[in-house]
Protein backbone atom coordinates (compact mmCIF):
# COMPACT_ATOMS: atom_id res chain seq x y z
CA UNK A 1 0.00 0.00 0.00
CA UNK A 2 3.10 2.36 0.71
CA UNK A 3 5.93 2.71 -1.35
CA UNK A 4 8.63 2.63 1.48
CA UNK A 5 11.02 4.45 -0.57
CA UNK A 6 8.73 7.53 -0.74
CA UNK A 7 9.66 8.12 3.12
CA UNK A 8 13.12 6.42 3.61
CA UNK A 9 15.88 5.98 1.21
CA UNK A 10 17.47 2.26 0.57
CA UNK A 11 20.63 2.70 2.49
CA UNK A 12 19.26 4.40 5.46
CA UNK A 13 16.74 0.88 5.64
CA UNK A 14 19.17 -1.05 5.78
CA UNK A 15 21.12 0.31 8.32
CA UNK A 16 17.76 0.50 10.63
CA UNK A 17 17.15 -3.29 9.66
CA UNK A 18 21.13 -3.84 10.80
CA UNK A 19 20.70 -1.88 13.87
CA UNK A 20 17.30 -3.28 14.49
CA UNK A 21 17.77 -6.84 13.93
CA UNK A 22 17.28 -8.37 17.38
CA UNK A 23 15.40 -5.77 19.55
CA UNK A 24 12.55 -7.11 21.02
CA UNK A 25 9.44 -5.58 19.92
CA UNK A 26 7.18 -3.35 20.50
CA UNK A 27 10.52 -1.44 19.92
CA UNK A 28 10.97 2.36 18.67
CA UNK A 29 14.44 3.27 16.90
CA UNK A 30 15.32 7.19 16.64
CA UNK A 31 17.93 8.16 13.90
CA UNK A 32 20.01 10.90 15.35
CA UNK A 33 21.58 11.97 12.57
CA UNK A 34 18.35 12.83 10.46
CA UNK A 35 17.61 14.88 13.83
CA UNK A 36 20.57 17.29 13.35
CA UNK A 37 19.96 17.16 9.54
CA UNK A 38 16.19 18.39 9.85
CA UNK A 39 17.38 20.81 13.11
CA UNK A 40 20.08 22.28 10.78
CA UNK A 41 17.87 22.42 7.55
CA UNK A 42 15.17 24.59 9.63
CA UNK A 43 17.66 26.66 10.85
CA UNK A 44 18.25 27.24 7.18
CA UNK A 45 15.13 28.07 6.71
CA UNK A 46 14.50 30.24 9.17
CA UNK A 47 18.03 31.86 9.37
CA UNK A 48 16.43 34.42 11.64
CA UNK A 49 14.84 32.78 14.09
CA UNK A 50 15.34 31.51 17.80
CA UNK A 51 14.56 27.77 17.84
CA UNK A 52 13.01 26.48 21.00
CA UNK A 53 12.74 22.62 20.80
CA UNK A 54 9.61 21.29 22.20
CA UNK A 55 10.85 18.85 24.60
CA UNK A 56 7.53 16.72 24.81
CA UNK A 57 7.67 15.54 21.26
CA UNK A 58 10.52 13.30 21.79
CA UNK A 59 12.37 13.95 25.13
CA UNK A 60 15.01 10.95 24.55
CA UNK A 61 18.31 12.30 26.33
CA UNK A 62 20.63 11.63 23.41
CA UNK A 63 17.92 13.68 21.24
CA UNK A 64 18.10 16.64 23.83
CA UNK A 65 21.69 16.35 24.36
CA UNK A 66 22.43 16.64 20.53
CA UNK A 67 20.01 19.86 20.01
CA UNK A 68 21.65 21.23 23.22
CA UNK A 69 25.55 20.68 21.51
CA UNK A 70 24.05 22.27 18.60
CA UNK A 71 23.00 25.29 20.14
CA UNK A 72 18.58 24.99 20.52
CA UNK A 73 16.95 26.39 23.20
CA UNK A 74 14.21 24.58 24.48
CA UNK A 75 10.80 24.91 25.23
CA UNK A 76 9.56 22.98 28.85
CA UNK A 77 6.30 22.18 30.31
CA UNK A 78 6.96 20.75 33.68
CA UNK A 79 9.37 20.58 36.35
CA UNK A 80 10.20 17.66 35.20
CA UNK A 81 11.06 18.10 31.86
CA UNK A 82 13.44 20.91 33.57
CA UNK A 83 14.77 18.69 35.95
CA UNK A 84 16.05 16.97 33.13
CA UNK A 85 17.45 19.52 30.38
CA UNK A 86 19.08 20.74 33.36
CA UNK A 87 20.63 17.55 34.10
CA UNK A 88 22.18 17.53 30.62
CA UNK A 89 23.92 21.38 31.60
CA UNK A 90 21.54 23.59 29.87
CA UNK A 91 21.05 26.89 31.80
CA UNK A 92 17.83 28.62 32.86
CA UNK A 93 18.68 31.17 30.01
CA UNK A 94 18.16 29.03 27.26
CA UNK A 95 14.72 27.91 28.23
CA UNK A 96 10.97 29.12 28.15
CA UNK A 97 8.14 27.94 30.52
CA UNK A 98 5.55 27.66 27.44
CA UNK A 99 2.95 25.69 29.42
CA UNK A 100 0.06 28.06 30.28
CA UNK A 101 -1.42 26.11 32.94
CA UNK A 102 1.18 25.60 36.29
CA UNK A 103 1.07 25.89 39.56
CA UNK A 104 2.48 28.57 41.76
CA UNK A 105 5.06 26.61 43.27
CA UNK A 106 6.09 25.40 40.02
CA UNK A 107 6.90 28.99 38.61
CA UNK A 108 8.83 29.52 41.54
CA UNK A 109 10.89 26.15 40.70
CA UNK A 110 11.84 27.74 37.26
CA UNK A 111 12.48 30.88 38.79
CA UNK A 112 15.13 29.57 40.75
CA UNK A 113 16.81 27.83 38.15
CA UNK A 114 17.35 30.85 36.05
CA UNK A 115 14.01 30.61 33.72
CA UNK A 116 13.23 34.28 33.01
CA UNK A 117 10.85 33.59 30.31
CA UNK A 118 6.61 32.63 30.87
CA UNK A 119 4.04 31.70 28.97
CA UNK A 120 0.66 33.12 30.04
CA UNK A 121 -3.08 32.99 29.30
CA UNK A 122 -4.93 33.92 31.99
CA UNK A 123 -4.86 37.22 34.99
CA UNK A 124 -4.57 34.44 37.78
CA UNK A 125 -1.86 32.76 36.11
CA UNK A 126 0.23 35.86 35.42
CA UNK A 127 -0.53 37.11 38.97
CA UNK A 128 1.15 33.84 39.73
CA UNK A 129 4.13 34.53 37.91
CA UNK A 130 4.61 38.26 39.17
CA UNK A 131 4.58 37.31 42.49
CA UNK A 132 6.73 33.87 42.06
CA UNK A 133 9.12 34.98 39.02
CA UNK A 134 9.28 38.70 39.19
CA UNK A 135 10.44 40.77 36.65
CA UNK A 136 10.54 38.37 34.46
CA UNK A 137 9.68 38.42 30.34
CA UNK A 138 5.83 37.21 29.67
CA UNK A 139 4.41 36.13 26.37
CA UNK A 140 0.63 35.69 26.23
CA UNK A 141 -0.78 33.06 23.81
CA UNK A 142 -3.30 33.41 21.98
CA UNK A 143 -6.28 31.75 20.51
CA UNK A 144 -6.19 30.86 16.68
CA UNK A 145 -8.54 28.93 14.84
CA UNK A 146 -7.52 26.99 12.17
CA UNK A 147 -8.01 23.39 13.79
CA UNK A 148 -9.72 21.76 10.69
CA UNK A 149 -6.70 21.81 8.87
CA UNK A 150 -4.42 20.79 11.64
CA UNK A 151 -4.34 16.94 12.27
CA UNK A 152 -3.77 17.43 15.61
CA UNK A 153 -5.39 20.80 16.89
CA UNK A 154 -3.95 22.26 19.90
CA UNK A 155 -6.58 25.03 20.13
CA UNK A 156 -9.49 25.55 22.79
CA UNK A 157 -7.50 24.62 25.73
CA UNK A 158 -4.82 27.03 25.08
CA UNK A 159 -4.43 31.04 24.14
CA UNK A 160 -7.01 34.02 24.76
CA UNK A 161 -8.81 36.48 23.08
CA UNK A 162 -6.26 39.35 21.26
CA UNK A 163 -8.51 41.62 23.33
CA UNK A 164 -7.56 39.76 26.45
CA UNK A 165 -3.69 39.28 25.32
CA UNK A 166 -4.03 43.00 24.90
CA UNK A 167 -5.27 43.02 28.89
CA UNK A 168 -2.97 40.90 30.14
CA UNK A 169 0.37 42.60 28.61
CA UNK A 170 -0.94 45.82 30.24
CA UNK A 171 -1.37 44.22 33.59
CA UNK A 172 1.98 42.29 33.12
CA UNK A 173 4.09 45.72 32.90
CA UNK A 174 1.53 46.80 36.24
CA UNK A 175 2.73 44.16 38.05
CA UNK A 176 6.33 44.55 37.37
CA UNK A 177 6.92 42.34 34.95
CA UNK A 178 8.15 43.29 30.87
CA UNK A 179 5.43 42.41 28.19
CA UNK A 180 8.09 40.59 26.07
CA UNK A 181 4.94 39.05 23.43
CA UNK A 182 2.95 37.30 21.58
CA UNK A 183 2.92 33.08 21.07
CA UNK A 184 0.27 31.39 19.61
CA UNK A 185 0.32 27.45 17.69
CA UNK A 186 -1.77 27.27 14.78
CA UNK A 187 -2.21 23.41 15.59
CA UNK A 188 0.31 20.46 15.02
CA UNK A 189 1.02 18.46 11.54
CA UNK A 190 -0.72 22.16 10.23
CA UNK A 191 -1.38 21.95 6.08
CA UNK A 192 -2.77 24.83 5.77
CA UNK A 193 0.28 27.87 5.36
CA UNK A 194 -2.28 30.53 5.48
CA UNK A 195 -2.74 29.79 9.01
CA UNK A 196 0.28 31.41 9.82
CA UNK A 197 -1.00 34.47 8.27
CA UNK A 198 -3.93 34.98 10.33
CA UNK A 199 -2.24 34.38 13.35
CA UNK A 200 -0.05 36.67 12.33
CA UNK A 201 -2.34 39.40 11.52
CA UNK A 202 -3.71 38.93 14.97
CA UNK A 203 -0.12 39.42 16.52
CA UNK A 204 0.42 43.10 14.41
CA UNK A 205 -2.96 44.40 15.56
CA UNK A 206 -2.03 43.63 19.41
CA UNK A 207 1.51 45.11 18.76
CA UNK A 208 0.21 48.08 17.54
CA UNK A 209 -2.78 48.85 19.42
CA UNK A 210 0.25 48.48 22.48
CA UNK A 211 2.38 50.93 21.27
CA UNK A 212 0.13 53.27 20.02
CA UNK A 213 -2.54 53.07 23.30
CA UNK A 214 -0.06 52.11 26.01
CA UNK A 215 3.14 53.04 24.64
CA UNK A 216 4.22 49.31 25.00
CA UNK A 217 6.82 47.89 22.46
CA UNK A 218 6.24 44.37 22.47
CA UNK A 219 9.73 42.26 21.21
CA UNK A 220 9.04 38.85 20.60
CA UNK A 221 6.68 37.01 18.48
CA UNK A 222 6.33 32.91 19.34
CA UNK A 223 4.95 31.11 16.60
CA UNK A 224 4.85 28.07 18.22
CA UNK A 225 5.13 24.43 15.92
CA UNK A 226 2.69 23.20 13.82
CA UNK A 227 5.71 22.20 11.09
CA UNK A 228 4.52 19.36 9.23
CA UNK A 229 6.18 15.61 9.48
CA UNK A 230 5.69 13.35 6.27
CA UNK A 231 2.77 10.55 6.79
CA UNK A 232 0.49 9.87 4.35
CA UNK A 233 -1.18 13.22 4.01
CA UNK A 234 0.72 14.71 1.13
CA UNK A 235 1.87 18.45 2.89
CA UNK A 236 4.10 20.92 1.46
CA UNK A 237 8.04 20.86 1.95
CA UNK A 238 9.37 22.79 4.70
CA UNK A 239 10.82 25.80 2.78
CA UNK A 240 7.65 26.21 1.61
CA UNK A 241 6.43 27.20 4.79
CA UNK A 242 9.33 29.24 5.28
CA UNK A 243 9.51 31.52 2.15
CA UNK A 244 5.51 31.63 2.67
CA UNK A 245 5.40 32.81 6.44
CA UNK A 246 8.74 34.88 5.88
CA UNK A 247 6.70 37.03 3.65
CA UNK A 248 3.56 37.53 6.06
CA UNK A 249 6.13 38.41 8.61
CA UNK A 250 7.79 41.01 6.20
CA UNK A 251 4.39 42.30 4.76
CA UNK A 252 3.24 43.23 8.68
CA UNK A 253 6.44 44.12 10.25
CA UNK A 254 8.70 45.50 7.48
CA UNK A 255 12.19 44.81 7.32
CA UNK A 256 12.98 45.07 10.53
CA UNK A 257 11.61 41.73 11.80
CA UNK A 258 10.83 41.05 15.94
CA UNK A 259 12.74 38.41 17.24
CA UNK A 260 11.12 35.34 16.11
CA UNK A 261 10.80 32.46 18.34
CA UNK A 262 10.02 28.62 17.12
CA UNK A 263 8.90 25.99 19.02
CA UNK A 264 9.54 22.66 16.74
CA UNK A 265 8.63 19.21 17.92
CA UNK A 266 7.02 17.06 15.25
CA UNK A 267 8.61 18.40 11.74
CA UNK A 268 12.30 18.06 13.85
CA UNK A 269 11.68 14.36 14.95
CA UNK A 270 8.45 12.70 13.43
CA UNK A 271 10.29 11.69 10.14
CA UNK A 272 12.96 10.09 12.61
CA UNK A 273 11.60 7.22 14.13
CA UNK A 274 9.90 3.58 12.58
CA UNK A 275 8.34 1.60 15.45
CA UNK A 276 8.65 -2.18 15.10
CA UNK A 277 5.81 -4.36 16.00
CA UNK A 278 5.07 -7.92 16.00
CA UNK A 279 1.37 -9.78 14.37
CA UNK A 280 -0.09 -11.49 17.12
CA UNK A 281 -3.05 -12.91 15.04
CA UNK A 282 -4.67 -12.57 12.20
CA UNK A 283 -8.35 -13.16 12.03
CA UNK A 284 -11.76 -12.75 10.48
CA UNK A 285 -15.27 -11.57 12.76
CA UNK A 286 -16.93 -14.23 10.50
CA UNK A 287 -15.84 -17.19 7.59
CA UNK A 288 -17.05 -14.51 4.79
CA UNK A 289 -15.51 -11.18 6.33
CA UNK A 290 -13.71 -9.20 3.60
CA UNK A 291 -12.03 -7.77 6.02
CA UNK A 292 -8.97 -8.97 8.50
CA UNK A 293 -8.47 -7.89 12.17
CA UNK A 294 -4.39 -7.76 12.70
CA UNK A 295 -3.74 -7.58 15.88
CA UNK A 296 -0.41 -6.31 16.84
CA UNK A 297 1.95 -5.79 20.36
CA UNK A 298 2.04 -1.75 19.85
CA UNK A 299 -1.13 -0.12 20.61
CA UNK A 300 -2.84 3.14 21.49
CA UNK A 301 -1.21 2.71 24.88
CA UNK A 302 2.31 1.99 24.10
CA UNK A 303 3.27 4.57 20.93
CA UNK A 304 0.62 5.02 18.72
CA UNK A 305 -1.67 7.19 20.89
CA UNK A 306 -1.56 9.54 18.27
CA UNK A 307 -4.12 7.27 16.06
CA UNK A 308 -7.02 8.41 18.00
CA UNK A 309 -9.64 9.15 15.91
CA UNK A 310 -7.26 8.38 13.57
CA UNK A 311 -5.54 11.27 13.06
CA UNK A 312 -2.53 10.88 12.43
CA UNK A 313 -2.19 8.11 9.52
CA UNK A 314 1.66 7.04 9.62
CA UNK A 315 2.93 4.46 6.93
CA UNK A 316 2.47 1.12 7.99
CA UNK A 317 4.78 -1.58 5.98
CA UNK A 318 5.21 -5.06 6.92
CA UNK A 319 8.26 -7.60 6.36
CA UNK A 320 5.50 -9.76 3.81
CA UNK A 321 6.05 -6.76 1.52
CA UNK A 322 7.44 -7.34 -1.61
CA UNK A 323 6.65 -6.25 -5.67
CA UNK A 324 3.00 -7.99 -7.28
CA UNK A 325 2.51 -9.51 -3.25
CA UNK A 326 -1.26 -9.51 -3.09
CA UNK A 327 -3.18 -7.25 -0.39
CA UNK A 328 -6.45 -6.62 1.25
CA UNK A 329 -8.18 -4.53 3.54
CA UNK A 330 -7.43 -4.83 7.26
CA UNK A 331 -8.68 -3.56 10.68
CA UNK A 332 -5.25 -2.85 12.60
CA UNK A 333 -5.37 -3.00 16.34
CA UNK A 334 -3.49 -3.32 19.74
CA UNK A 335 -2.83 -5.92 21.95
CA UNK A 336 -4.72 -4.25 25.35
CA UNK A 337 -8.08 -5.59 26.76
CA UNK A 338 -9.81 -2.32 25.55
CA UNK A 339 -11.97 -2.13 22.63
CA UNK A 340 -10.33 1.50 22.01
CA UNK A 341 -7.25 0.25 21.64
CA UNK A 342 -7.66 0.16 17.69
CA UNK A 343 -5.66 2.20 15.55
CA UNK A 344 -7.64 2.18 11.87
CA UNK A 345 -10.82 1.19 11.16
CA UNK A 346 -12.65 3.63 8.98
CA UNK A 347 -9.65 4.50 7.31
CA UNK A 348 -8.57 1.16 5.47
CA UNK A 349 -5.38 -0.14 5.23
CA UNK A 350 -4.16 -2.67 3.01
CA UNK A 351 -1.61 -5.55 4.17
CA UNK A 352 -0.23 -8.59 2.75
CA UNK A 353 -2.69 -11.49 2.55
CA UNK A 354 -0.11 -13.56 3.40
CA UNK A 355 0.49 -11.96 6.69
CA UNK A 356 0.45 -13.98 9.76
CA UNK A 357 1.37 -14.14 13.50
CA UNK A 358 4.71 -13.39 14.02
CA UNK A 359 5.62 -10.85 10.76
CA UNK A 360 6.66 -7.61 11.34
CA UNK A 361 5.02 -4.44 10.88
CA UNK A 362 7.16 -0.76 10.35
CA UNK A 363 5.34 2.37 11.51
CA UNK A 364 7.55 4.73 9.76
CA UNK A 365 7.68 8.70 10.69
CA UNK A 366 6.84 7.46 14.32
CA UNK A 367 9.81 9.60 15.90
CA UNK A 368 7.29 12.21 17.52
CA UNK A 369 4.64 12.13 20.51
CA UNK A 370 5.16 7.79 20.70
CA UNK A 371 8.27 7.13 23.43
CA UNK A 372 7.16 8.65 25.73
CA UNK A 373 2.93 9.34 25.00
CA UNK A 374 2.26 6.04 26.85
CA UNK A 375 0.67 4.44 29.48
CA UNK A 376 2.44 2.65 32.42
CA UNK A 377 1.32 -0.63 32.33
CA UNK A 378 -1.68 -0.95 31.35
CA UNK A 379 -2.78 -4.93 30.96
CA UNK A 380 0.81 -5.33 32.70
CA UNK A 381 2.14 -4.29 29.19
CA UNK A 382 5.08 -1.51 29.45
CA UNK A 383 6.00 1.79 27.85
CA UNK A 384 7.58 1.00 24.61
CA UNK A 385 11.34 0.77 24.31
CA UNK A 386 13.10 3.52 22.33
CA UNK A 387 16.88 2.52 20.83
CA UNK A 388 19.25 5.99 19.55
CA UNK A 389 21.02 5.10 16.04
CA UNK A 390 23.79 7.46 15.12
C1 LIG B 1 3.48 20.82 21.52
C2 LIG B 1 3.93 22.21 21.40
C3 LIG B 1 4.83 22.58 20.39
C4 LIG B 1 5.31 21.63 19.32
O1 LIG B 1 4.40 21.56 18.28
P1 LIG B 1 4.67 20.69 16.98
O2 LIG B 1 3.44 20.86 16.16
O3 LIG B 1 4.93 19.30 17.41
O4 LIG B 1 5.86 21.25 16.30
C5 LIG B 1 5.26 23.88 20.38
N1 LIG B 1 4.83 24.78 21.29
C6 LIG B 1 3.97 24.46 22.27
C7 LIG B 1 3.57 25.49 23.24
C8 LIG B 1 3.48 23.17 22.35
O5 LIG B 1 2.62 22.87 23.32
Amino acid sequence: MFNRSDYISDSQWNRFLEFSKDLETPNLVINLNQIKFNFLKLKDAFPYAHIYYAIKSNPGEPVLKMLAELGSNFDVASRYELDKIMSLGVTGERLSYGNTIKKAKDIKYFYENGVRMFATDSKDDLRAIAENAPGSRIYVRILVESSDTADWPLSRKFGCHPDMAYDLLVMARDLGLTPYGVSFHVGSQQRDIGSWNDAIAKVTYLYNSLEEEEGIKLTMINMGGGFPAHYIQPTNELDVYASEITRYLHEDFGDELPMIVLEPGRSLVGDCGILTSEVILVSRKNNTALQRWVYQDSGKFNGLIETMDEAMKYPVISSKDAPGEKEGEVILAGPTCDSADIMYEDYKYKLPVSLKAGDKLYWLSTGAYTSTYASVEFNGFPPIKTYFMK
